[in-house]
């Protein structure tokens, strides 16, 4: 009844460092998931894994280029919520559809800490992605402080119901929620399969509270935070853990494309 298609996103953040590194890394991808007999990431083959890659602005489109013949979205790693005007150095959610985007991450934890992205704006900027028909990818997830205080639920529940303020039923459809424990970003310490599935559990209850048992288990939740091709497998092997939002593995064509070819 919910079967949820897994969704693998890779989120270069500020890598590669020039274009041509950009496309050497998307070519290198392509080439290795097509040798990859059981493949499974052609959007196009119903029950397969979904595969979405967040290259810095200047290269989407021709990252684009290169990997939407193979089925693989891309997306935008942050849009501002105004629709245009005086915001020098933003980009809008029409310019990032317009170049072929389907997704935006929103609420990164480096957008929250880094660049001051609140509660307010994120659900402002999820708003923005889903009303120029693209699917946010909602971040979430508890600092170190917070993982050592035992307030993760608060936290992750807080987090949902302000960034999903005002979203309707219908489009909640189109909202990814990645739970990625801050303390987990970057540093190696990747959260037990089991841990991070009991909060993925939790965040369907808050759905269930917010909306209904519909959008709670309709609902997509990534885990994000220092996935390999080591623990990619433990990890899908969960019940509520529909897919991974991955930065570091995802610089290298090898691991990424095993990390998308997860074994059941
Ligand atoms: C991320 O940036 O969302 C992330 C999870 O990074 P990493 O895989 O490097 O921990």
């Amino acid at each position: 009844l919910y079967a949820r298609q897994p969704i693998m996103a890779g989120n270069w953040k500020m890598n590669p460092s020039t274009e041509a590194d950009a496309l050497n890394l998307a070519n290198g991808f392509v080439a290795l998931l097509h040798e990859m007999e059981d493949t499974c990431a052609m959007d196009e083959v119903e029950g397969c894994t979904e595969v979405v890659l967040f290259p810095p602005f200047p290269f989407i489109s021709k990252v684009k280029d290169v990997v939407g013949k193979a089925g693989i979205a891309v997306g935008s790693q942050q849009v501002y919520y105004e629709d245009k005007g005086a915001f020098t150095g933003s980009v809008s959610a029409s310019m990032v559809k317009s170049v072929g985007c389907e997704y935006v991450l929103c609420g990164h934890s480096e957008r929250r800490t880094l660049f001051s992205d609140d509660d307010v704006n994120i659900n402002a900027k999820v708003k923005k992605t889903l009303e120029f028909g693209m699917k946010p990818i909602l971040c979430i997830g508890e600092t170190k402080e917070e993982f050592d205080l035992g307030i993760t639920k608060e936290v992750c529940a807080m987090q949902v119901s302000k960034d999903l303020a005002g979203v309707s039923k219908e489009d909640m459809k189109n909202v990814v929620i990645a739970y990625e424990p801050v303390w987990a970003i970057g540093t190696g310490l990747v959260c037990d399969p089991e841990s991070a599935n009991k909060v993925h559990q939790f965040i369907r209850t808050v759905l269930e509270r917010m909306y209904d048992k519909e959008v709670a288990e309709n609902i997509r939740i990534q885990y994000g935070g220092s996935v390999t091709p080591e623990s990619v497998d433990g990890l899908m092997a969960m019940s509520d853990i529909d897919g991974c939002l991955v930065g570091g593995a995802s610089l290298f064509a090898d691991k990424f494309a095993r990390i998308v070819n997860f074994k059941q």
